[in-house]
């Protein structure tokens, strides 16, 4: 059984796209019908690989945006001087083939039953792995209490908007838009900082397990501000896509 395990996680597996769901003008959520998927924990990602005619491959790290029992989904954002994201985002269809492996990672993941509350903190496409977190939390009908902070360009930019204007019970929603505003907004406008930090976290007494996700420079920024905060390092779950922008 643990080999079975073992070898569908290392393994390159032929995955078909059944969906591409647009989220954003530069984000699409890819449906993946993945033949021998073992199930995955939230906040766990998959290594995907194209391969070119000529047989040049690139992998690329995709966080899981579903949540366990779901539909095996990613959501990947377009840098328009990438490699990879701008196929994935704008060339593949329904029926098409891509390579993964996965699920990958047993740091950054939460299951109901580590509990909380819980503090997330997302940054651009970091929002992916903290969204299927939420999902996995409703769909096991968990009761723990969670904030997310959620930094976005503009609001045009928040991927998942019309899910997180719905929260479920016990989960609020906090954005901060660094660098547009819609007219009329009266919410943070600026770089996650120690003071949102020190208005948004829950308090230390409280125990709370936080997970920041996102650019390198965005989670270093808040990892560092949370330590000055109070919290423990080992309440502290980061991961770090890279340095794309934000
Ligand atoms: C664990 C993990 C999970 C991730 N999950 C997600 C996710 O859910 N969604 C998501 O959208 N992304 C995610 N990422 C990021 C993803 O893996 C890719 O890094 C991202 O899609 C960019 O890939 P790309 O091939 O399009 O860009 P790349 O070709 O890798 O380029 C990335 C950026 O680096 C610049 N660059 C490239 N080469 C150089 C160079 N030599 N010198 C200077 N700059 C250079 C490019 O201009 C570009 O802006 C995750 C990363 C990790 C590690």
């Amino acid at each position: 059984m643990a080999g079975t395990a073992v070898r569908g996680r290392l393994t390159w597996q032929t995955a078909t796209v059944t969906s591409v769901v647009s989220e954003t003008v530069e984000v699409r959520t890819i449906f993946l019908e993945v033949p021998d998927w073992a199930g995955h924990r939230a906040g766990q990602h998959v290594d995907v690989r194209l391969t070119a005619e000529d047989g040049y491959q690139a992998e690329r790290a995709y966080s899981l945006a579903s949540a366990p029992g779901e539909p095996v989904a990613i959501t990947v954002e377009r840098l328009s001087d990438g490699e990879v994201s701008p196929y994935l985002t704008s060339e593949l269809r329904a029926g098409d083939e891509i390579e993964v492996r996965g699920p990958i990672g047993g740091y950054f993941v939460w299951d109901a039953a580590d509990g909380g509350p819980l503090l997330l903190l997302a940054g651009g496409s970091g929002i992916v792995p903290l969204r299927a977190m939420l999902r996995h939390r409703s769909r096991v009908g968990s009761t723990v209490p969670v904030r997310l902070l959620y930094s976005s360009r503009s609001w045009d930019d928040v991927i998942y908007r019309a899910e997180l204007d719905r929260p479920a019970d016990g989960v609020a929603v906090i954005h901060t838009l660094t660098r547009q505003r819609p007219p009329g907004w009266t919410g943070y406008a600026r770089r996650v900082d120690a003071a949102m930090i020190a208005e948004v976290a829950w308090p230390v007494a409280s125990e709370p397990l936080a997970y920041a996700c996102g650019p390198t420079s965005f989670v270093e920024a808040v990892a560092s501000a949370l330590v000055a905060f109070g919290y423990p390092a080992r309440r502290i779950r980061t991961e770090r896509f890279g340095a794309t922008g934000q």
